[in-house]
């Protein structure tokens, strides 16, 4: 034992405050020799295996490591710096390492495959059996049966491929930070609002430069792109935005994207999956590549012609308006939301103060408590890594502790883009003891100014209500084990509770409990609501087109062997070609920069967006059969969805949860795609 590493000694929640940068490879090297020791009594033990000795013991095996490595790669995500990522370049390999160890542990999987076979005759409960499986599968899937010489050459596959993607990551952060539009004169903010200028002034003051700075974290960049007049500047930014890791420099992604592919394909073949696609859906709701992809053409056939008429629609705007010859993407943003305000007279800035940050987390707060009944208090005792980091204390209506709840909202220097749940502690019982989740939610919300607190974007709203719902499934989980808890589920099953809390964001009966005025404390107005929900489907085509097209690129990439291709972009420009609405843009390219598939675990994946958008608008419009805060009807969702996590087959689940299983039509009503029921 090291003496004096935070990390090392016995913690309930993570000591942020003590922990230094230094503290934590000889904590994980430490954990892993407890953790290698846990395994060791396992396979050490001459008792015949059984599914306590074993699978269990397995998986209970390196608790304190897992917690010490989600919170360094947390902290790698919501608060890095050079130092930090350089120690992820350290410590990923040999966490890879120690992982093949297990997996590629011979004795250690003879045991779990003497208890697998036994299955049958073991009596286990459905949550057990499932565990076994997965256990099992795990071995399988990571190349236990493999010979040594194939084992190896997996081992060497995996390295590379944690190390490829963690550059490309780090090339999308220096890319996104290195860029800065510098504006000195007034006159090119024309059309900005008030805010947006504060927010760009204060950016600029901030490295010690006069005018406005706008850049490519997204509450910069999307408010310039909506409402900068200069066609000129958009372009310019726009240009910036989807060129990141293309530039023929040292921070291009080009071979680490066809590197990646092809080290995927490569071990998908070696494990017997003809390409990774197979591989990854072999545990997935979609079960094969065929499938997806029938999916994704299904709904690409229903929304096109729509997305069509929306965009000549748009073109005529623009034409109109302002004579414009030729739309392009920078655009896109700016004469939707010009459009959208001739049609419906509703744009951000109206809707802004009636979502203060505070309201709409207090509106989320409340929606929990009225289908769950759960309490949040805020508490002041616990450490955060960053001042901005709020914590509260969750419990039910009997006053028992549910969860712990972090909250981090602004964009830093040292954050990634975007917005995520994640945990420091996975809820399991052991020990006749239920252990509650440490949830936390990290976002890139606009920042208070001097002038006005932080308010919130619809859009950004309904990213609140979406992360919420990730850590409600976090929260209420209620299951034995770690590894099958809360979000630990199917990939295309993990988007179902974030998506269905959405759907309140448009419901005037949870609107009117948090959505008031900042300064004046009225109640967003009925007309109000209404043009939120009119709007909510405003250029629904092309917004699918779009995720669709992402999906395809995805699925382009991951289910054909791609040792064919040489040439990122073009690649790129042909998988877009059905789902292309606007010229091309020679200078980006997105695939450089989609760190959703390169990066994060989407690969192969990122198609579930929209199939669970299949089931949230299905599961939804069982709540609005019986009303949105029906008690009985949320009682059946924590029941059969929140509380199970992985226990078993999703499709189980939803079925419990709805009577039958998920259909589209509820989704192409929702998207104004099929006439209202
Ligand atoms: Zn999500």
């Amino acid at each position: 034992m090291i003496k004096g590493n935070p990390l090392l000694e016995p913690f309930d929640t993570a000591p942020f405050m003590k922990i230094k940068t230094e503290h934590y490879k000889p904590a994980i090297e430490e954990a892993i020799k407890e953790a290698k020791e846990d395994i060791r009594k396992i396979t050490a033990s001459n008792e015949p295996p059984t599914f306590e000795n074993t699978v269990e013991a397995l998986e209970f095996a390196g608790e304190q490591l897992d917690r010490i490595t989600s919170i360094f790669f947390n902290i790698n995500s919501a608060e890095t710096n050079d130092e930090i990522q350089k120690l992820a370049q350290e410590i990923s390999p040999v966490l890879t390492d120690f992982k093949n160890d297990i997996i590629q542990d011979p004795e250690l999987f003879r045991k779990v495959k003497e208890v697998y076979k036994q299955k049958d005759s073991l009596n286990l409960n459905v949550e057990q059996s499932t565990l076994l499986d997965k256990k099992y599968k795990m071995f399988k899937r990571n190349g236990a049966n493999l010979d040594p010489e194939k084992k190896q050459e997996l081992r060497d596959l995996d390295k590379k491929l944690a190390a490829l993607s963690l550059n490309f990551g780090e090339n999308v952060l220096a890319e996104t930070n290195k860029y800065e539009l510098h504006i000195t004169r007034e006159e090119d903010l024309d059309g900005l609002p008030k805010g947006v200028r504060t927010a760009a002034r204060m950016l600029a003051k901030e490295k010690n430069k006069e005018g406005w700075i706008f850049n490519l974290h997204y509450p910069s960049y999307i408010p310039f792109m909506k409402y900068a007049k200069n066609r000129e500047l958009r372009k310019e930014l726009a240009i910036a935005f989807g060129a990141k890791g293309f530039h023929g420099d040292k921070l291009d992604n080009r071979e680490n994207v066809l590197q990646i592919v092809k080290l995927r394909h490569k071990k998908a073949n070696l494990l017997g999956y003809p390409t990774y696609a197979h591989f990854k859906l072999e545990e997935r709701m979609a079960e094969t590549p065929e499938k997806v992809n029938s999916f994704m053409e299904e709904l690409l056939d229903k929304a096109k012609p729509a997305a069509e008429n929306e965009f000549k629609e748009l073109e005529d705007f623009a034409k109109d308006l302002d004579k414009l010859d030729q739309l392009q993407k920078w655009d896109a943003a700016y004469y939707s939301e010009k459009l959208k305000q001739k049609l419906f007279d509703l744009d951000d800035e109206q809707l802004k103060p009636y979502f203060e940050l505070n309201n709409v987390i207090n509106g989320v707060f409340i929606v929990a408590e009225k289908l769950y009944g759960l309490k949040f208090k805020q508490v002041f005792e616990v450490e955060v890594y960053h001042p901005e980091v709020t914590t509260y204390l969750v419990t039910d209506e009997n006053d028992n502790e549910i969860a712990l709840f972090y909250a981090d909202f602004h964009p830093r220097e040292g954050k990634r883009g975007g917005a995520w749940m994640t945990s420091y502690k996975s809820q399991y019982h052991q020990h006749d003891k239920n252990e509650r989740p440490h949830i936390s939610i990290v976002c890139n919300f606009t920042k208070p100014t001097d002038e006005e607190p932080s308010l919130l974007t619809f859009n950004e709203v309904t990213t609140l209500f979406h992360e919420f719902g990730h850590a409600l499934h976090g929260m209420l989980a209620n299951t034995i084990y770690p590894s099958i808890s809360g979000t630990n589920v199917f990939w295309d099953f993990v988007e179902l509770p974030s998506q269905v809390l959405e759907n309140w964001c448009y419901e005037k009966d949870a609107l009117k409990l948090f959505a008031k005025h900042y300064e004046t404390g009225e109640v967003i107005p009925d007309e109000l609501i209404e043009k939120i929900k009119d709007s909510a489907t405003f250029h629904e085509g092309m917004a699918t087109l779009r995720q669709l097209s992402f999906g395809m690129l995805d699925m382009s990439w991951h289910s054909k062997d791609p040792s064919g291709i040489t040439d990122v972009k073009a690649h790129e420009d042909k998988v877009f070609e059905p789902t292309q609405l606007f010229p091309e843009v020679k200078e980006n390219c997105m695939s450089t920069s989609f760190s959703h598939i390169f990066q994060g675990g989407y690969a192969a994946g990122y198609y579930s967006y929209k199939w669970a958008e299949v089931l949230d608008a299905d599961a939804f419009e069982f709540f609005t059969e019986n009303g949105i805060f029906d008690r009985e009807t949320a009682k059946k969702f924590r029941d059969t969805i929140l509380s199970q996590g992985g226990t078993e087959h999703p499709l189980t689940l939803y079925k419990r949860f709805r009577g039958k299983e998920a259909a589209p039509e509820a989704l192409l009503r929702r998207a104004g795609l099929l006439p209202k029921k």
